[in-house]
């Protein structure tokens, strides 16, 4: 479906097929139509823990999947992507691609609702002022969106890589930061006070749950400890990301089927209004 036939208040689904902000290996870029097809796969319904139903929900719309160009050209293009959902009033959930993404889509949903909150699911900060050269790698898109003063507070769960040059960052940057070795995701209570947005970097779960992500970092969530935190936002989710599934390295889909429950369920949080 087009963007210009978003209705107020839908929930647009959008992929965006790009990796090359990768650093380690490419395979991202594969992943939307994956997920689309463990989502409509007929393995599981489309009806949420909590019971709301996405099959046929008139304000569940796919936008399908788009690729945007290479280089700085992409941040403008997704961008300008996403203001155009945003104009319509519609929250997007957005498929990648790598990590990098998050920052045009901020960038963008910032200019439409002012700094929000961000709750960032990852096994890394993504804190890097640059990796390997480039400023708009997958490991430093937390750190533009915090340089550019896109959200009034980053918290980050999962996190079990903090080195010492993403500390000074994380310190410079004030962000909360809830490291896995002393994480209790049954407590766990950020007292968000305002619109929220959710990135959810498949690596934040442990490698066992989502073995298909480019970076294996043992000793992360459970996808249950992660879907217990979604279901217990209790502000309006405003839109959402759901980033580096690489399907070149899963096992029987099983990551796939992660990402779908994600969409499902960060999807039916977003379609509450509350
Ligand atoms: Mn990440
Ligand atoms: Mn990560």
């Amino acid at each position: 479906m087009p963007v210009a036939a978003l209705k107020p208040g839908d929930l647009a689904l959008i992929g965006l097929c790009t990796d090359d902000n990768s650093s380690l290996m490419r395979g991202a870029a594969a992943a939307p139509p994956a997920i689309r097809a463990a989502l409509f796969s007929g393995a599981s319904n489309l009806t949420t823990e909590a019971g709301l139903d996405l099959a046929d929900h008139p304000s569940f719309v796919d936008l399908g999947d788009r690729e945007p160009a290479s280089g700085a050209g992409a941040v403008r293009e997704i961008e300008a992507l996403i203001a155009a959902i945003l104009e319509k009033d519609a929250r997007p959930l957005v498929l990648g691609g790598d990590h990098s993404l998050t920052y045009p889509v901020l960038r963008a949903m910032a200019n439409r609702h002012g700094p929000m909150d961000i709750l960032h699911f990852d096994a890394h900060p993504d804190l890097y002022d640059e990796w390997e050269g480039n400023r708009l790698s997958h490991a430093c898109s937390l750190a533009r969106i915090m340089e550019e003063g896109l959200t009034r507070r980053l918290v980050q769960v999962g996190i079990r890589t903090l080195n010492a040059p993403q500390k000074i960052q994380a310190e410079r940057f004030g962000v909360e930061i809830h490291p896995m070795h002393r994480f209790d995701p049954r407590t766990f209570d950020p007292l968000f006070k305002g619109p929220l947005y959710l990135s959810f970097d498949l690596d934040a779960l442990d490698p066992a749950f989502a073995p298909g992500v480019s970076h294996h970092e043992p000793g992360g969530l459970t996808m249950r400890e992660a879907l217990g935190i979604i279901q217990r936002i209790d502000v309006p989710l405003i839109g959402a990301d759901i980033v580096e599934y690489n399907p070149r390295r899963d096992v029987q889909a099983i990551t796939a089927a992660v990402a779908a429950k994600l969409v499902k369920e960060i999807g039916g949080r977003m379609l509450s209004k509350s």
